[in-house]
């Protein structure tokens, strides 16, 4: 039997695994999550033994059932190749306590790539599957590391093209440059004059609109979306956190089934969405630690049970961390009401009209798992300087934030357990912040004597996503208002 996916707000909505992958967002604007989360299907020191590509199979067979498995060995093998500059694809580094899992060794440097290196290929083999015509338009918002991996991986795929739009005074020099140079004839890059949470809105509001669909539909374009709401995203994510676990175990540094803790640098709750599903698929995890930076929505929200988005949104050096709407908590919602589709598409509702929900007393009891913190801008780049005068290593400033965060989780709990930080960018994708946190004269030099003075200090050669933009041409210069965003689609489609 398939496992099938409801809706997040209507649990009446039920799709295929490839059918809520070409999708992404459900039609009455809830999220697809599976009926069940199923148990891994294998032992852990089976999966010890197992190559990155191996362990993915075993995750993904279990959430894309109506996959064959010869169709998710080709997606794996597609994916996971040498486009990652290590053959391991997410190498465990020990440094000053903690398991840092390197989730930035693939094409753009930042972990977006563990995912969308695969969903392109998950999709077009989705559409394969469901005899659909039209060319998927794949509609995205970044908040700068999401647009660039979705560029990279629908880059010159048939049959797609692929929309992103970012805020044009949100992301980083080197995050801009990335996706302006990006080549490709199906590839469009936007930038908004607003933030990361009306550029999410918009396209939100896109997909919701069914005048556009039809118009599109006549000309034979469909919309899908490469956000973290897509659940072919969030499933390869789960893959690593059972590979850094049966890493860890077939290393001898785990016992079999002992727990481990999991630390998180969080936005839009992708990432911890995922480290949560391996724990209930039977991972050996104990806390979840969501790490915030300033717009530490997620810590407030843990820690009264109140989700309140009605504040000041702080640009920040972690800026795939800046968002104050985290639309992946929705699945985690759903879930602790008891998956009940109406009371979260009541809180969905209150907001999206205030802002603002609170839940119950007996939802909050299901968040045990979870322990939130944040650091600010400060802490952050000190934990940068400490842990590079301490061992060498250097972080980047969203990985800082997850680090910063064990030490006030550490200091407070005195858990010893074992523990696994996301480190979900290289450093040289936010070189000025990271070299500043080292040394402020650093701020003196430029973008790319700052790359080479890293590599000179880390004693790690400069990643091939920041060789190939020093002299890459800019091929995209759109910038329009926030309620232009459906006639800037219009427009690049010719419609
Ligand atoms: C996207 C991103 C995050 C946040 O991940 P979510 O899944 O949105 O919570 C953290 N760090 C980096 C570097 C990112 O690109």
């Amino acid at each position: 039997m398939d496992l099938m996916y409801s809706s997040t707000r209507d649990a009446g909505i039920k799709v295929t695994a490839s059918q809520a992958i070409l999708k992404g967002l459900s039609e009455d604007g809830g999220l697809f999550v599976p009926d069940h989360i199923p148990e891994l299907g294998v032992s852990l020191k089976e999966l010890s033994q197992m190559t990155y590509q191996e362990t993915a199979y075993e995750i993904m067979k279990l959430f894309f059932t109506d996959f064959t498995q010869q169709e998710l060995k080709d997606c794996i093998r597609a994916a996971y190749d040498s486009k990652f500059d290590t053959e391991e694809i997410a190498p465990l580094v020990h440094a000053d306590g903690a398991y840092y899992l390197e989730l930035f060794h693939g094409a753009t440097i930042a972990f977006k790539d563990m995912a969308l290196s695969i969903l392109p290929h998950l999709m077009t083999t989705a559409a394969k599957k469901n005899h659909v015509k039209n060319d998927i338009v794949i509609l995205t918002a970044t908040s700068g590391d999401t647009g660039k991996a979705a560029l990279a991986g629908f880059a010159d795929v048939k049959g797609t093209k692929i929309i992103v739009f970012y805020p044009k005074n949100g992301v980083s020099p080197i995050q801009e440059k990335q996706m302006v140079t990006q080549t490709g004839d199906n590839t469009h890059v936007v930038g908004i004059k607003g933030n990361f949470d009306q550029a999410q809105t918009g396209v939100k509001q896109m997909f919701a609109d069914k005048a556009l669909e039809q118009e599109l539909a006549e000309k034979g374009f469909q919309f899908s979306s490469a956000n973290s709401i897509n659940i072919g995203r969030l499933v390869p994510q789960i893959v690593y956190y059972v590979y850094a676990y049966a890493k860890m175990l077939a290393r001898g540094e785990l016992q079999e089934n002992e727990q481990i803790n999991i630390v998180v640098p969080t936005g839009n709750f992708g990432n911890i969405l995922a480290a949560y599903y391996a724990k209930k698929m039977g991972l050996p995890v104990a806390k979840l630690i969501c790490a915030s930076n300033e717009n530490k929505v997620l810590y407030d929200f843990f820690k009264t049970g109140t989700y309140d988005k009605n504040r000041e949104f702080v640009l920040t050096s972690s800026p795939s961390m800046d968002i104050l709407i985290s639309s992946n908590l929705e699945r985690l919602i759903y879930r602790i009401a008891g998956n009940d589709a109406v009371q979260n598409a009541e809180f969905m509702k209150k907001l999206a009209e205030d802002g603002v929900y609170e839940i119950s007393d007996a939802m909050r009891a299901e968040l045990a798992d979870f322990y939130g913190n944040y650091t600010d801008e400060q802490e952050s780049a000190q934990m940068m300087k400490e842990l590079y005068d301490k061992t060498g290593y250097v972080l980047d400033t969203h990985t800082a934030v997850a680090a910063g965060v064990y030490k006030k989780y550490m200091a407070e709990t005195g858990d010893r357990t074992k523990t696994v930080i996301a480190s979900t960018a290289s450093p040289f994708k936010f070189t000025r912040s990271v070299m500043k946190a080292i040394d402020p004269a650093y701020n003196a030099k430029s973008d790319f004597e700052l790359a080479d003075e890293l590599s000179r200090i880390a004693d790690v050669k400069v990643p091939k996503a920041i060789e190939d933009i020093r002299s890459a041409r800019i091929l995209h210069n759109t910038v329009c208002e926030v309620e232009e965003m459906p006639a800037v689609v219009k427009n690049f489609l010719g419609i």
